[in-house]
């Protein structure tokens, strides 16, 4: 049976493995991305890291690799033409991989190639039309059709996070103002709460002993989640809503509070059922050995 190098590269941290063709995980192993030391250093990291993983391989050489990178990502093209955190501009990382690897190789976008792994092998399996909306440090979603993601003409698809929620609210990085983001991110509850020292889980921690500034900021979150979610809906009828990153971890401290306040903004028709994501942090990992699956696939087709 064929194995994939999978890559999930993130601003802190990039989780690598080896995925068989029926999803087993061969061998997992995360190392710092290393952003300090510069964008080439991160692509040599990058490279080293598969040919490391390529070379752990039980048996035999894997068949191709899939990497999932944060930014703006051409897909087709297979580059990174802008990621922020990373400092990367045009980054040509297909050719890169595949010269340093000598095999097939598929880029993808982070959230969208979590959400194809979500549904090969997660909570959005055998849904085929599905949102995956991820709530970290930031917000996006992949919206997943036929099962798979829909990247937007220009790979801007699914910036869920950027949807004004607040027409004329707080000022967002993006340069709008009342984005989801500013009120529902990982990094918007300790932020909002007036205290950057904690995370996400201290703020509902404290919503849930009594406070009450935390239990409003909490509130606000979840009212702003629930407007993003219910404007997706109207536009898309997704089968079910996949939440996944660090808030998702709470289970259904999240996930009740919000079937509630859907249900309450829901008229004509039922609002979609939510499910917490099954991969954890794993998801862009097994989305990254679908697309290596298919980068192998397609090298194979008849020209
Ligand atoms: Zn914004």
């Amino acid at each position: 049976m064929n194995t994939f190098v999978a890559l999930d590269v993130g601003g802190t941290s990039m989780k690598g493995g080896l995925v068989a063709a029926d999803g087993a995980l061969v061998a997992a192993e995360a190392r710092p991305t290393g952003r300090e030391r510069g964008p080439d250093a991160v692509v040599g990291e990058i490279l080293a890291f598969a040919e490391h993983l390529a070379a752990a391989s039980p048996g035999g050489p894997p068949a191709a690799a899939g990497i999932a990178v944060p930014g703006i990502v051409d897909e087709a093209a297979g580059t990174a033409v802008y990621a922020a955190n990373l400092g990367w501009r045009d980054v040509p990382l297909r050719d890169l991989l595949a010269a340093r690897l000598g095999m097939p190789v598929g880029v993808g976008h982070d959230v969208r190639t979590g959400g194809l792994g979500e549904a090969a092998y997660g909570a959005g399996r055998g849904r085929g039309d599905f949102l995956f909306v991820p709530l970290g440090t930031g917000i996006a979603a992949a919206v997943v059709i036929g099962d798979s993601p829909y990247p937007g003409t220009t790979g801007a698809g699914g910036e869920i996070g950027h949807m004004v929620v607040r027409p004329g609210g707080e000022p967002c990085p993006c340069g709008q103002r009342g984005c989801l983001e500013v009120y529902a991110s990982a990094a918007a509850l300790p932020r909002r709460y007036g205290d950057t020292a904690l995370g996400a889980e201290d703020v509902l921690a404290r919503a849930e002993a009594g406070d009450r500034k935390a239990q409003r900021v909490w509130d606000e979150a979840l009212d702003a989640l629930a407007d993003a979610l219910t404007a997706a809906t109207m536009l898309l009828d997704p089968a079910v809503v996949v939440l996944g990153g660090g808030l998702a971890e709470s289970g259904d401290r999240l996930l009740v509070p919000l079937t509630a306040r859907l249900a309450d903004r829901f008229t004509f028709r039922a609002p979609p059922p939510l499910a917490r994501a099954a991969l954890g942090h794993r998801a862009g990992m097994f989305g990254a050995s679908i697309l290596a699956e298919r980068a192998w696939q397609s090298s194979r087709a008849p020209v």
